[in-house]
């Protein structure tokens, strides 16, 4: 049997897929109500220097506590809440969370948030950022905003208007997931970044794939010849942190170094230990497991 879905899309009309699409309705309503509810929280992930080991900041990122199933993957319910819309306020409730966490901490390190396409639809995002700075009295430079090249695509005229206005009051623009995808040079060169992530995809498999291994080198290459530090995600063995290190990675995200984690306490304390140690000891020591719970 064949369906029209109503947007001029035709579909073969199964029982499975009217079961994945009630299911998406029901988290897209479910979202809707998420933060009023309580079930929205940040976890931070730490984002360290990839040879001595200091954490310059760390990335916010979105977990749902959803009633019934538990903490519930970005990656299933980011793409329905951008579908429906409703990315905006979770994305700007994120934001706000951060900024407020950041501000408490001891050392103005850095916080990562990231940004939708869907964000940059509006035509007021910019606006709405600073709005948020200056309400948790953030400073602009302690903020790193990771877009990836999908929020490119559509109307660049206004993402770069955008962009430039939040580079130039000193939020940092990063690239995030760079490698997939279009991995376009010259959107490097065309948009104001200030730093490039390596897509973990890459980082997974560098021990044995050599062709991850040589596109990693010329990402960074490429970053460094840019003037922009070039951070590797997804580091989960010691073997593929020497390997970044050795091909000049400026930061390190990853398991090995860092869980993402909801609980401040436990981050505060140990970035303070991990930055004290340093300035005893004159060496940063890289640690592991410092963020597991
Ligand atoms: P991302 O921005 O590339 O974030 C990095 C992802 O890698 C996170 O997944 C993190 O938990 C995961 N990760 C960290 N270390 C490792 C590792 O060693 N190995 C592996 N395999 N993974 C690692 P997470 O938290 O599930 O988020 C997935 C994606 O969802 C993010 O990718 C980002 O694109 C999106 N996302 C998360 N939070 C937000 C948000 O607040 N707003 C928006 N718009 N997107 C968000
Ligand atoms: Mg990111
Ligand atoms: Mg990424
Ligand atoms: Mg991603």
């Amino acid at each position: 049997r064949v369906k029209h879905d109503g947007r001029g899309k035709v579909c073969f009309f199964d029982a499975e897929m009217d079961e994945a699409a009630r299911n998406r309705r029901q988290i897209e309503s479910e979202l809707r109500h998420a933060i009023i509810r309580n079930q929205i929280h940040v976890s931070y992930q730490p984002i360290l220097d990839a040879r001595s080991g200091e954490i310059g900041g760390y990335e916010a990122l979105m977990r749902w506590n959803r009633p019934g199933h538990g903490l519930t993957e970005p990656d299933i319910f980011i793409p329905i809440a951008e579908e429906s819309g409703s990315i905006v306020q979770l994305g700007e409730w994120v934001l706000r969370q951060a900024c407020m966490e950041a501000v408490r901490w001891p050392l103005p390190l850095r916080i990562a948030v990231n940004l939708s396409p869907v964000q940059f639809m509006l035509p007021n995002l910019c606006e709405r950022i600073e709005a948020i700075l200056t309400e948790t009295g953030l400073a602009p430079s302690r903020l790193e905003l990771e877009i990836t090249e999908a929020a490119l695509i559509r109307d660049r005229d206004r993402v770069m208007t955008t962009l430039l206005r939040l580079h130039r009051i000193g939020a940092h623009i990063v690239m995030d997931d760079f490698g997939t995808g279009f991995s376009s040079l010259s959107n490097l060169r065309s948009f104001p970044f200030d730093k490039i992530k390596v897509d973990r995809s890459f980082t997974g498999v560098l021990e044995h794939d050599a062709a991850a291994r040589s596109i990693v080198r010329a990402i960074i290459g490429l970053g460094h010849s840019l003037g922009m530090p070039v951070v590797t995600e997804g580091v989960e063995t010691e073997t593929q942190r020497r390997i970044v290190v050795e091909e000049g990675c400026t930061q390190v995200q990853g398991l090995l170094l860092g869980k993402p984690d909801i609980e401040p306490s436990v981050k505060l304390a140990a970035c303070e230990n991990i930055l004290s140690e340093q300035f005893e000891t004159g060496v940063l020591p890289l640690r592991r497991a410092h963020h597991a719970r």
